[in-house]
């Protein structure tokens, strides 16, 4: 059998992907996919770290947001973000792996606080590691805290799961002749003005050397072919 090409990951999950074609919050049957696809994964050694988004449950908060004060809307996204790690957490442990939540805010009698060294342990432990509530800081995105939380564990990719399968040329839903781009520079992807990540985030791996696989995860195995190293969506590399 042949050995998976990574062996910590960092997988950066939207918050709507939780959310299946639901028009917010959060599909069970949707969930239970993803935890599916992550058992698949952890059960060949590869350690995963995830950082979850919050857009799902924030959408069914955002007309009451809108003229907030820009950090207050952001500490309600954050907290949003934390909604998902509980209840992807659960899942997991429900669908027979062994997950941990550590929250950038502390929240302490709901998860455990962001520790570095006991994530690293956690991963080395086999367990999935949940990180929420981003960063901690307002202004930024889960996608910086996926760049950040990449590096700081270690991990030797950041897996950008999204509903597309990749980078393409145009949107792939509005122009049919899209094509899907294999592999990109992360010069590239910024002339090009790229939707792969924030600018932040895109900035922080290309400074750390941290590369990027953007893929599908509603396509079936598709984490599984990106570990194994396969041509699967979009590779993104300095
Ligand atoms: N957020 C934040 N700081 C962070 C990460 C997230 O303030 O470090 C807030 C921000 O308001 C953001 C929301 O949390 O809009 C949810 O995160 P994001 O939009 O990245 O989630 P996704 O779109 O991936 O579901």
């Amino acid at each position: 059998m042949s050995t998976p090409a990574y062996s910590r990951v960092l997988l950066k999950l939207s918050g709507e992907a939780l959310m299946g074609d639901d028009a917010f919050g959060i599909n069970r049957a949707t969930v239970e996919k993803i935890v599916a696809q992550v058992k698949e994964v952890a059960e060949m050694g590869v350690q995963i770290a995830i950082v979850i988004g919050g857009g799902n449950i924030f959408r069914g908060v955002s007309q009451g947001a809108a003229g907030m004060d820009r950090a207050n809307a952001d500490y309600m996204g954050m907290l949003a973000t934390v909604i998902n790690a509980i209840a992807l957490g659960d899942a997991m442990n429900r669908g027979g792996l062994i997950a941990r939540v550590q929250s950038a805010l502390s929240i302490e009698p709901v998860v455990e606080p962001y520790i570095r060294g006991k994530a690293i342990r956690y991963l080395e432990e086999g367990k999935v590691v949940i990180f929420a509530a981003g960063t901690g800081n307002p202004f930024f995105t889960t996608d910086t805290a996926a760049a950040l939380r990449g590096r700081e564990v270690e991990a030797q990719i950041v897996l950008k799961a999204t509903k597309v399968d990749g980078v393409y040329t145009a949107d792939p839903m509005k122009d049919k002749t899209a094509t899907r781009y294999h592999k990109i520079t992360f010069d590239e992807a910024f002339v090009k003005n790229l939707k792969v990540m924030d600018a932040t985030a895109l900035a922080l791996c290309r400074d750390q050397k941290l590369p990027i696989n953007v893929f599908s995860i509603f396509k079936e195995g598709g984490l599984k072919r990106v570990i194994m190293g396969e041509d699967e969506g979009t590779l993104v590399h300095n």
